[in-house]
């Protein structure tokens, strides 16, 4: 396996899929910590990591300028034709880029990458499809449970390790 992009789901792969909404339509949405992390590790990995939702949300859109993610892609209800853009944007094989998602949407761009992923409370159908199926939920850890599965298939994990056992002061920043 030799994956360069991940590609992400939000509402359900980062989020728990709920949507609070108060009197004025201010969207929130929960995220975790430790996804954020992993994102933050992965990146510093050289891996390149991209979201594309479905919806538009504000709140998405802080959360990744939180992250440095560069390419969110929102308000696309066909994720192949934003798969494809990142996938010529960083000129790779759809056999390097992995896709994490949850609900029948993400069924295509899974099939069509190199390797796929979901949550464990993703849709049965799309549990079928997935190469590798978290046993953490979506917005729970399941997102920091398949980067480390990747992390590890791809043999980099040792070196992510190394940075923080060694206290590279850049690890954490
Ligand atoms: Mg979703």
């Amino acid at each position: 396996m030799n994956i360069s992009v991940v590609v992400l789901d939000v509402d359900g792969v980062l989020t728990d899929g709920r949507i609070v909404l108060d009197d004025n339509g201010v969207e929130y949405k929960f995220f975790d910590v430790k996804d954020g992390h992993i994102i933050h590790i992965a990146l510093n990995m050289d891996i390149k990591v991209a979201w594309i939702s479905g919806r538009y949300s504000k709140v998405t859109q802080e959360r990744a300028k939180q992250l440095k993610i560069n390419d969110v892609f929102q308000n696309q209800h066909k994720k192949l034709d934003a798969l494809l853009t990142i996938k010529e944007k960083y000129g790779v094989d759809y056999k390097e880029i992995a896709y994490i998602g949850d609900d029948l949407i993400d069924i295509p761009p899974m099939i069509l990458s190199g390797f796929s992923a979901c949550p464990a409370d993703a849709v049965e159908d799309v549990k079928k499809v997935a190469d590798y199926v978290s046993k953490e939920n979506g917005g729970r850890g399941a997102v920091r449970d398949i980067f480390e599965y990747l992390l590890k298939s791809m043999g980099m994990w040792d070196s992510v390790l190394e940075k923080y056992l060694l206290f590279d002061i850049n690890a954490n920043l």
